[in-house]
């Protein structure tokens, strides 16, 4: 059998590390909820999750790994924050393993007094093994316990308006690449437009990811984006961030100052 032993370690290993990293309504400066962010083992080939995952998927492990993230995310989660939502990413794979038999993890989240509807599940980017219908009725099998949808870098690689439409999800978090230099871009701050639309038709809330200086978070608070995450707003961290000082970040934009005739 194939082997990498970088990933056998992982899995072999118990628990990963895992950062919170927190989410904002941008209209208040409200914490909507933590995105949770495993990391490899530090120093290692695949402290990166995206090297962790490419792995997995390479040696058909993905709903493996999954399983040990899930597991380590809920179990740190419980530990550190109180009431707030977690946002837990999820491989289609992964989702369809875990709503295949669903019990042991529901019984697991009910001592640690954390309900399903806290838990809003992010559908990463890539490609199920199976067709959309499978992934559909996973999906509501995990809704009708409570768990909300989010779908994960909407605009790059398999998150596709398709899925949007079929879903249904209460959440899109549109990738970050669209915030990044955002407003020196006008086709991009066109595409946030549309996103904001279709976001208002479906009634999902928009996410933007990857926020990262001043002028992305006007813009994007501007073109009507309704939450939001990202470096400027708190990074990843293994305790959980607030506002806090950043809280200010979120004060409605000042008008620019008028020019007075003369005063120059
Ligand atoms: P993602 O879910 O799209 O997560 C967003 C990534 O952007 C994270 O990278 C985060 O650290 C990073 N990020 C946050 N704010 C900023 C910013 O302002 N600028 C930039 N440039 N990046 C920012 P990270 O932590 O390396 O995670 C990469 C990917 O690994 C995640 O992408 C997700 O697809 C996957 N992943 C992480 N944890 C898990 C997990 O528990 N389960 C699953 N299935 N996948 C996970
Ligand atoms: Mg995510
Ligand atoms: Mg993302
Ligand atoms: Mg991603």
């Amino acid at each position: 059998m194939l082997c990498c032993p970088e990933l056998d370690a992982v899995l072999a290993g118990g628990r990963l590390d895992v950062l919170l990293q927190p989410i904002f309504t941008l209209g208040n400066g409200r914490l909507l909820g933590y995105e949770a962010l495993v990391r490899g083992p530090r120093g290692s080939l695949v402290e990166s999750p995206l090297e962790l995952f490419a792995r997995a998927a390479h040696y058909g492990r993905l709903a493996e790994l999954d399983a040990l993230c899930r597991d380590s995310v809920l179990e740190a989660f419980a530990a550190r924050v109180d009431d707030a939502t977690l946002f837990l990413n999820m491989t289609p794979d992964g989702l369809m393993a875990w709503s295949a038999n669903a019990e042991p993890v529901l019984a697991r989240m009910a001592e640690l007094a954390l309900q399903p509807a806290r838990v809003v599940i992010e559908l990463t980017e890539f490609r199920p093994s199976a067709g959309y219908q499978e992934l559909k009725a996973a999906i509501e099998r995990l809704r009708a316990h409570g768990f909300r949808l989010a779908l994960d870098d909407m605009g790059e690689g398999f998150s596709n308006l398709r899925l949007w439409s079929e879903l249904k999800p209460e959440f899109v978090k549109l990738d970050k690449h669209f915030a990044y230099r955002l407003h020196q871009e006008p086709f991009k701050e066109q595409v946030v437009r549309s996103m904001v639309e279709l976001a208002r038709a479906s009634r999902a809330q928009l996410i933007a990811e990857g926020i990262e200086t001043l002028h992305e978070l006007r813009l994007l608070q501007r073109l009507g984006v309704g939450c939001g995450q990202g470096y400027l707003l708190g990074r990843p961290a293994p305790q959980p961030q607030e506002a806090g000082e950043g809280s200010m970040l979120f004060m409605p934009q000042q008008e620019e100052a008028p020019v007075v005739a003369g005063a120059l």
